[in-house]
């Protein structure tokens, strides 16, 4: 199984001695994926003119060459981040300059003041977790000073802040539709107030397009969904593996067909840049229901909130899940991590992290809040394609667990 966009690869990697995750950790696809219902949610896709390009991390090179950034030039990234965030910005040639977020995740303008000099250019600054920033102060800051906003809402496809879609509020922004939607690779770049008739995309060829596609359908039947389709395609998908491990045992090394992005990797391959997301993708950012996503991440993380309240060494990060807001994912704030990843890891409970590995050089002299998050946050998924039953499961693991251990603590 490929793990698509994920921010932990060793945790998640086999090799880490866990086993693979009894519950599907991102999105796969189903029959019902393409359902009805809920409430119409605006996405970055309102936002404005948009780009659907193979990852978000391209995404954030592309705006970054639309709006010029290169050598001489820096720009103001949290401390909080993945490195596929860092990345884009070091292959424009700029610096990145780290700045503080606070406790809750907000943007720290005092810190973000304090470090801006005359080199910075632009603030990016990521609505961490589905959770919108207070867009309408950094607008303001950002046009008081003269320097754009790229908004990252690589955790936050659908939502809204005061009335407008999320995205809407940044010079340029960008999405990963790969952590929202069913699919193989997929990111979006946005502009509600630029004109991005210069990006110009090409197909990135038949091998791409097919393994997009294959990869897609591999992923959903690895958790048992689409069984009519996959026996259907049981003869074509043996084939295929036949041929593949052909390829791969000959001398000279395939190509590479995929972005690195979309096998779980941490690579950031400008070969990507200008490259359209696949038709397979495309297609199911058209018909995956947005309202049902929408409604049943809300649901999802509102059912681990309740299921975990008041459990001993841990609390969610967010208080609350307000209006508008359509989750990531659940993340939860705990005491002494790393004994409970391990637990909850061996019983193929899915974990994902974020922040994990930062930048060298940023470290908590630079962010404490940061820091304390990078290793305290273990975040479970609540995405629409979980069923009921690998939730109840999922949460009475984790349930069992906070107990057993808060009754064995010294
Ligand atoms: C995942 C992520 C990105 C990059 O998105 P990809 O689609 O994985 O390239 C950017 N910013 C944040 C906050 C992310 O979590």
């Amino acid at each position: 199984m490929t793990t698509v966009g994920q921010t932990l690869p060793l945790a998640e990697a086999p090799s880490a001695g866990y086993p693979e995750s009894h519950v599907p950790v991102t999105p796969v696809l189903s029959l019902a994926s393409f359902g009805r219902g809920g409430e119409r949610i605006p996405s970055v896709l309102d936002a404005g003119a948009a780009r659907l390009v193979t990852s978000g991390r391209v995404a954030i090179a592309l705006a970054l060459r639309e709006m010029g950034i290169g050598p001489g030039d820096a720009v103001l990234v949290p401390s909080y981040h993945c490195a596929s965030m860092i990345e884009p910005v070091v292959w424009a040639g700029a610096r990145p300059v780290f700045y503080r977020i606070r406790p809750d995740t907000s943007v720290d303008l005092i810190d973000v003041a304090a470090k801006l000099d005359a080199d910075c250019k632009v603030l990016m600054a990521t609505n961490y977790y589905g959770f919108p920033q207070d867009l309408v102060a950094l607008r303001a800051f950002c046009d008081a000073r003269g320097i754009a906003l790229l908004e990252d809402c690589a955790h936050c496809f659908l939502g809204q802040h005061k009335g407008k879609p999320v995205g809407s509020y940044g010079d340029y922004a960008i999405a990963s539709s790969m952590k929202f939607f069913p699919m193989y690779e997929g990111g979006v770049l946005v502009s509600a107030r630029h004109s991005l008739a210069g990006v110009h995309l090409q197909p990135a060829g038949k091998g791409f397009e097919a393994k997009a596609a294959i990869n897609t359908l591999e992923d959903s039947f690895a958790y048992g969904r689409l069984f009519v389709v996959r026996a259907l395609l049981a003869l074509p998908l043996w084939l295929k593996d036949v041929l593949w491990g052909r390829l791969k045992g000959r001398k000279e090394s395939a190509p590479s067909l995929a972005p690195g992005s979309s096998d779980g990797g941490f690579g950031f391959d400008p070969r990507w840049l200008d490259k359209r997301s696949s038709l397979c993708s495309r297609l199911l950012l058209r018909l995956v229901s947005r309202p049902r996503m929408g409604a049943l991440r809300r649901r999802n993380y509102l059912k681990l909130q309740a299921a975990l309240h008041g459990l001993p060494g841990c609390r969610p990060l967010f208080a609350t899940l307000p209006d508008g807001v359509c989750p990531w994912i659940f993340p939860l704030l705990v005491d002494r991590p790393q004994p409970l990843f391990r637990t909850l890891k061996m019983q193929g409970v899915p974990i994902l992290r974020f922040g994990e590995y930062p930048w060298p050089g940023v470290d908590a002299s630079v962010c404490p809040a940061s820091a304390d998050l990078s290793q305290r946050v273990l975040s479970f998924p609540c995405h629409q394609e979980l069923r009921e039953a690998e939730l109840d499961w999922m949460i009475s693991q984790i349930k069992d667990a906070l107990l057993q251990r808060s009754a064995t603590a010294p």
